[in-house]
């Protein structure tokens, strides 16, 4: 790319594919009576068009029915996790018995932890990235001192080699070996949002279960941005927010996989696990008979302690259906394409300023969902606030670093063309730095 494509040719891009029209479900947000250049799908995605009226029917069906809506809304609130099943079994690869949409997300990795943390068994140690997402760690450390640990030793933090900026497979895998059997289990993000690394989930997994390690993840940044086949990949346990790339609204329901063997499991039928429990995982069928005694579903649900926040979760099942209308396969290759483009036009204005515009997200496509992580090297707030001022919402984390994800539900060409304009204009007003 010798020079910036002009907004026709990024339009003429718009026009070829066919899930451009995809953004008109969405509101976007608007800066100076047109469409703001939206980045941060990665934080907070869109409001789709169709939720008003979904979380509409909602209050109708409680205002018309009071209680009776339970039994008799048009969409049961007794049931109401079930509408989410389809729509998470295709994002995660998962058995309809695997999955199960509850709570927040680090309320569920919690309750997971207490479930594949058992310390007792002679296994001590937790396994995570260096600079995991501060909630996280907090969780992986509190679990820790909850069993008597100490994090300085039963955390084993996994960094980056000097002068590099992304986790390679082999370093973790290594450490697991490293780690043996005090480990106890792995809990990676499964895209870092820090740095837009993908990880191979599949290989850590392999390498987890090899010393004898449960193995699971935290999705919030790989849910609805790279296909999934946890089942197949035999991850044992995986837990995610649906307000990122899900689009479900903010602070909105999480969700979380429990691979079927440990369902099976906590049935009784294999190992002893522990798990928390509450009347919404005890069988469905009896619930009501109110017994002193917990019979668990034979799913997922089984971690189900509450009944649904239905008004939550009116909008995740519009922000699912609109995946299940393209599929994830198709999304995926869209997003190939413009993170790509992305990419190229950032090389672009790098040469064309003299900047040093240091991408920090692997360039391997296959190692990487939409998010570039961006370090302006020289730069500072300024420029920030020179994208801001001219509609670009991007996150910034000092000292320079710009994380934005072109999110094939809703961004353009046009989008990235127009920032790239945007992003060249403000280099140059501010002068080439270092
Ligand atoms: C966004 C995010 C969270 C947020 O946790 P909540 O419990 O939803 O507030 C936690 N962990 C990771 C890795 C995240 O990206």
């Amino acid at each position: 790319m010798k020079d910036l494509p002009s907004l026709e040719e990024a339009r003429a891009l718009d026009r070829n594919d066919p899930l451009s029209a995809l953004r008109k479900e969405f509101h976007l947000p608007q800066h100076g009576g047109q469409d703001a250049m939206y980045f941060t799908g990665n934080s907070l995605g869109l409001q789709p068009k169709a939720a008003a009226k979904a979380l509409q029917v909602e209050l109708d069906d409680w205002a018309r029915l009071g209680v009776e809506g339970h039994f008799h809304g048009q969409h049961p609130w007794v049931n109401y996790h079930d509408r989410f099943v389809d729509g998470l079994t295709h994002l995660t690869g998962a058995k309809p018995h695997e999955v199960v949409a509850m709570n927040g997300l680090t309320v569920n990795l919690h309750l997971l932890l207490i479930s594949f943390y058992n310390p007792k068994a002679g296994r001590t140690k937790i396994l995570c990235e260096a600079k995991a997402f501060p909630s996280d760690r907090y969780a992986l450390c509190s679990q820790i001192k909850l069993h008597g640990g100490n994090p300085a030793t039963d955390l084993v933090e996994v960094a980056p080699r000097e002068g590099e900026h992304h986790l390679r497979t082999e370093d973790i895998v290594a450490a697991i070996q490293e780690t043996g059997d005090a480990l106890a289990t792995v809990m990676i993000g499964g895209v870092n949002y820090y740095t837009g690394q993908l990880h191979d989930m599949e290989g850590i997994v392999r390498a987890a279960h090899k010393v004898g390690a449960t193995c699971g993840f935290d999705l919030a940044h790989t849910m609805g941005n790279v296909p999934l086949e946890l089942h197949n990949w035999e991850v044992d346990y995986a837990c995610w927010c649906s307000y990122k790339y899900l689009n479900s609204g903010p602070g909105a329901v999480s969700g979380v996989f429990i691979h079927e063997r440990h369902v099976r499991d906590a049935q009784g039928l294999g190992t002893a696990m522990q798990r928390l429990e509450g009347w919404w995982g005890h069988d469905a069928e009896s619930r009501f008979k109110m017994a002193p005694d917990f019979v668990p579903m034979p799913s997922a649900e089984a971690w189900q302690m509450s009944n649904a926040p239905v008004l939550n979760m009116a909008v995740h099942k519009v922000a699912l259906d609109l995946f299940l209308s393209v599929g994830m396969s198709a999304l995926r290759e869209r997003s190939l394409r413009l993170t790509a483009f992305l990419e190229e036009v950032v090389g672009a204005v790098a040469e064309l300023t003299g900047t040093s515009l240091e991408i920090l997200t692997p360039r391997d496509p296959e190692a990487r969902g939409c998010q570039l992580s961006i370090v302006a090297h020289g730069h500072g707030r300024a420029l920030f606030d020179h994208l801001m001022a001219h509609g670009v919402v991007v996150d910034w984390r000092e000292p320079a670093v710009i994380r934005m994800a072109p999110v094939p539900m809703y961004n353009s060409f046009e989008d990235i063309v127009r920032f790239g304009h945007v992003l060249k204009a403000g280099l140059e007003e501010l002068g080439p730095k270092a």
